[in-house]
Formats: structure tokens, C-alpha cells, sequence
């Protein structure tokens, strides 16, 4: 489990637990990705952040520019659906994290060099203009549609031929969840969409999205994919459902409990 916490963020220590990346992949020794201070050796362009404590011990992530010799890189989309629940929390937060600490080494506002990380929290201080610039987390609906004992499924171009799945997008500024997904789901598939149900959420690192999932029921409109963004979309039966996500994400997830439903529904009725 991992206990995110706000005491003060200690420095890398002998008694701790490292998660290593370079070049946004994650770094491996025989298949294990978690390592003490003695299995890789430090270095000055090495960056390091505090993630939390795991399993009773202090967890720090730490980006090489190079990959040391001796590690394999493995993308994280890999090592997310390879790994179970507790890994996928601690590796997805150390991603966001190491991102976080990339993206900010300057001063967004006035270009300074930003050196000094608050000592209790993930926030890095401008001390020339005095602005706090946070882990930037970006809020994605995603969203399963109903129609009868039917789902809405759709492929973008940039999904693999044969594979489908939820309608999905990022909130824009000064806009509600629920209007983002009525705006989603109108501009991806021009379809009206009611009954709005939140089912729950999940970081997802790529580099720092939340998806935020919901249920909902179609109203009305005709299928109309939309031609620069969705190569197809159409309605599947809930019993003969095609290739879909990985149930590691919520968008596999949501599909097969709104398929669990609609089947227990039809079991009651029958
Ligand atoms: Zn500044």
C-alpha cells in the first residue's frame, strides 16, 4: 500500500525503496523494477523525487538521462498491465512525479532555474517571482453508453485496426465532468447521451491525465462518427463484445461491468 502522506520529504537514503527510469522507461533487472540504493550507482545528472512510503519504507523515483549498463527499459503501458493493483498505484505515481520534476526545472512565468522543492508537499517555489508550480494533473472523461442490452464502442485512428473502445477526452478549462462527457460523446459520435452515472476514477500516466469514468444511457442521434477522429463506431450486443482495452484500465473495466449489468439484468427478467 502505498501512503502518499505530507510529512517532510526526506532526502535518498540506505533504507529505501527506488523505482529508476530513463527516458521515460521503466528500469528493470531480471523483471523486478524495485530496487535499494545499493543496486545502481548515483549520479550527478541523476534526478530524484520522494513518491511516498511503500510498504513501510520511503520511496524515492529516480531519472538517468542514459540507461545504466546492465538495465532493460520497459515502457510503462507494458509494465502497467503486467502488474497488480498495488504496483500499478506506486508506478504510475512515480511517473507522474518524475514528469512533474522534468517539465518544471524552470520558472513557467519568469524562466528563473527552479532549485528549491517544498520540503512537505510536491510543489517547486520560484524564488525569483515566488510562484508554486504543482504536478500538473489533467482530468480525462471516459465513458460507457448504453443502448437496450447494447454498448457503444468506437475506434480512433489511432487505435489498431479491430480493437475498440470507450468515448474518452480531455475537460476543457471552466468546464463540469458531466458537461465534458455530453460534449464528448456529441463530437466524437453525435449522439445524445442521459442518466449520467460516475463509476470511479484512475490515474492514468500518459504523462498525467485522472480518467474519470462514468455509465450512461443513450437519448437520442444518429451514429455519426466524427470523420477526423473516429474511424468507426457502432453498437455491440453486450454478449458478443469485440477486442476491448485491458481490464487494467478503467475503459476495459467499464465496458465489462456495464456488460455485467445488462446481464444480470436479462437473467432477472427471464
Ligand atoms: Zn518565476
Amino acid at each position: 500500500m502505498l501512503e502518499i502522506g505530507t510529512n517532510a520529504h526526506p532526502s535518498p537514503h540506505g533504507n529505501a525503496r527506488y523505482i529508476l527510469l530513463a527516458k521515460q522507461k521503466v528500469l528493470t533487472l531480471e523483471q523486478q523494477f524495485l530496487f535499494t540504493l545499493s543496486d545502481f550507482h548515483p549520479t550527478a545528472q541523476m534526478r530524484s523525487v520522494f513518491v511516498g512510503k511503500f510498504e513501510g519504507l520511503d520511496l524515492f523515483v529516480c531519472s538517468f538521462p542514459h540507461t545504466p549498463k546492465g538495465f532493460e527499459e520497459v515502457g510503462l503501458r507494458d509494465m502497467l498491465f503486467a502488474t497488480d493493483d498495488r504496483f500499478f498505484d506506486i508506478l504510475s505515481r512515480a511517473h507522474q512525479l518524475a514528469t512533474w520534476d522534468a517539465d518544471h526545472q524552470f520558472c513557467g512565468r519568469c524562466g528563473h532555474p527552479m532549485t528549491q522543492k517544498h520540503d512537505k508537499e510536491h510543489a517547486k517555489l520560484c524564488q525569483h517571482c515566488n510562484t508554486r508550480h504543482y504536478p500538473r494533473i489533467s482530468p480525462c472523461i471516459i465513458v460507457s453508453v448504453r443502448k437496450g442490452k447494447q454498448l457503444l464502442l468506437a475506434r480512433s485512428f489511432v487505435m489498431p485496426e479491430g480493437r475498440y473502445s470507450n468515448i474518452a477526452g480531455f475537460v476543457e478549462a471552466g468546464e463540469t465532468l458531466e458537461q465534458a462527457v455530453r460534449r464528448e460523446v456529441f463530437e466524437e459520435v453525435g449522439v445524445q447521451i442521459k442518466n449520467l452515472e460516475y463509476r470511479g476514477s484512475q490515474p492514468w500516466s500518459f504523462p498525467h491525465q485522472l480518467m474519470v469514468g462514468f455509465f450512461a444511457e443513450f437519448d437520442s442521434g444518429e451514429l455519426t462518427p466524427a470523420p477526423d477522429e473516429i474511424a468507426e463506431a457502432g453498437w455491440w450486443s453486450f454478449d458478443d463484445l469485440p477486442n476491448i482495452p485491458n481490464p487494467t484500465s478503467i475503459s476495459g473495466q467499464l465496458i465489462l461491468e456495464h456488460a455485467k449489468r445488462i446481464a444480470a439484468e436479462s437473467s432477472e427478467q427471464t
